[in-house]
């Protein structure tokens, strides 16, 4: 089957967050499976589009409302991501570094998803499947089903993978005109709540959705920024399926990023030197036990409670462990997170901003990683932290349900109920006991370095998923 993946970000070419990392894997294990993936995102103007070639394979022009903008659609020449990698160049929108946060991210994107749409039907290509994650292309399934331009593609396919259903892409009425002429009295599929919402109208119009973990599913039914009664609604065509990890990129044996490598024989010595080497940089105490948080410092990820949680844990223990945060994102909470370091020095550092060779570093180094989210669709760091033997600390939550069982109830991880400070403060604590009692600690380090999060198995659900559209 001929699959275009469709998306904002991909890893390595262009990431924010967990999103990149699952549009730079799946398609290349699909290919493993014998499908044709392919993956398409906008050409930002960031190191990988400078260092990697292209052929062009298509010029075009797109119209925006009264705006027309040129395009290009870039393959990357060799494939070398496990995938055809097409980038689509509309400067005027996309030739800046970042890829989200600019005032005309609706024109941006919309942009986008109209210059795909245009290429497809001005080269007479029919894929299979049209796969669209999240919001930025979530305009898609409305367009060709009721746009009049793209009536070839009417019976395409489209599926919807939900990331983050709290970000919905909403623009007002007074941007309808931006869309290709449709059948007007289609137009409540484009509506929620009185704006016009990509990501609602993904959810009415694409033929299956789905979310990257079990759990999310059954949550967002019930907390999904406006979105629940939709949600539940469409329920009968909505699947969960747990996001994989790339374990080619995820593998101690071989990350160059990470200081030293290691495997299941000798992880002690290897996560020892790594953290070692983190200590070292950091100014910490390599015999206490060393927890981290990476990712982005928003109200999400429970980052605002961060700072609390920190001097509490420091000043309860005092001298006996180290925290380490990567992370970047509100202002007031990296202001924090840095001033911290003048009260706990030796036992505490931050790096603020975005590092992916220090994450790799600390995922193999530290000995526990805090994942005290309020919402978590999946979480790929909880699964990354066990694949390199770091015991995670996670609030029991989406895709955290699913992947951390607490060692209390027979498994290998530490979970809690709320997101407080209490609750992780304490958490802390008992994965001090924990660090205490090497032997335990060291049998659950290796446990979770076996635990099979792999691409593989999962490619297969998708493969499933769209064969059942296919028939
Ligand atoms: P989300 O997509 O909600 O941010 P995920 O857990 O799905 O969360 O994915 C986060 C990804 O981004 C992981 O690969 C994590 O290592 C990475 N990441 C987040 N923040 C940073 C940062 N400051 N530096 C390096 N990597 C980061």
């Amino acid at each position: 089957m001929e699959i275009f993946h469709l998306s904002a970000e991909c890893y390595p070419v262009a990431k924010v967050g967990g999103l990149a990392d699952v549009v730079g894997a799946l398609p290349k294990y699909l290919n493993q499976s014998g499908q044709y993936a392919k993956v398409v995102v906008p050409a930002y103007n960031n190191k990988f589009f400078q260092e990697n070639e292209y052929d062009i394979v298509h010029q075009g022009q797109l119209k925006l409302g009264y705006f027309l903008f040129s395009y290009s659609i870039a393959k990357e020449k060799t494939n070398k991501l496990g995938f055809e990698l097409y980038q689509i160049a509309i400067p005027e929108l996309f030739d800046r570094p970042n890829v989200y946060s600019y005032e005309d991210d609706t024109e941006r994107f919309l942009s986008f998803q109209i210059a795909f749409l245009n290429w497809l039907v001005e080269t007479n290509q029919y894929p299979d499947i049209l796969h669209c994650h999240d919001h930025h292309t979530g305009l898609i399934p409305f367009m060709v089903q009721h746009c009049f331009n793209y009536q070839h593609l009417r019976n395409t396919p489209t599926l919807l993978t939900i990331h983050n259903g709290q970000y919905q892409g909403w623009f007002g009425y007074d941007k309808l005109h931006y869309l290709p002429q449709f059948d007007l009295s289609k137009i409540g599929y484009l509506e929620w709540n009185g704006t016009i919402n990509p990501l609602a109208s993904a959810i009415k119009c694409a033929w299956k959705v789905t979310t990257v973990s079990p759990s999310y599913l059954d949550e967002i039914s019930n907390h999904a920024n406006g979105l629940e009664n939709l949600l539940r609604w469409e329920r009968p065509k909505s699947l969960g399926i747990l996001n994989g990890i790339d374990t080619e990129v995820w593998n101690t044996k071989t990350d160059p990023l990470i200081a030293k490598n290691y495997t299941l024989k000798d992880f002690k010595k290897g996560k020892a030197e790594n953290k070692a080497f983190l200590c070292s940089h950091f100014n910490l105490n390599p015999d206490k036990p060393l927890f981290t948080f990476i990712g982005r410092l928003v109200g999400e990820k429970g980052a605002d409670l961060l700072p609390q949680i920190c001097s509490v844990a420091l000043h309860q223990h005092q001298g006996e462990i180290n925290i380490l945060i990567l992370g970047s994102g509100d202002p007031n909470v990296e202001k924090e997170l840095s001033g911290l370091q003048n009260f706990y020095h030796g036992n505490y550092n931050a790096y603020i901003g975005y590092n992916e060779k220090l994450a790799h570093i600390l995922y193999a180094g530290a000995d526990f990683l805090l994942m005290p989210s309020r919402v978590e669709p999946c979480g790929l760091n909880q699964m990354y932290a066990l694949r390199y033997g770091t015991i995670p600390i996670v609030r029991r939550t989406g895709g955290l349900r699913d992947t951390v069982i607490d060692m209390g109830d027979g498994g290998f991880g530490i979970c809690h109920n709320e997101t407080s400070v209490f609750d992780v403060t304490h958490s802390i604590s008992r994965a001090i006991v924990l660090f205490q009692d090497a032997k335990k600690f060291d049998a659950m380090r290796k446990t979770v370095q076996q635990i099979d999060h792999s691409w593989d198995k999962v490619a297969t659900q998708y493969i499933e998923v769209y064969q059942s559209l296919k028939n």
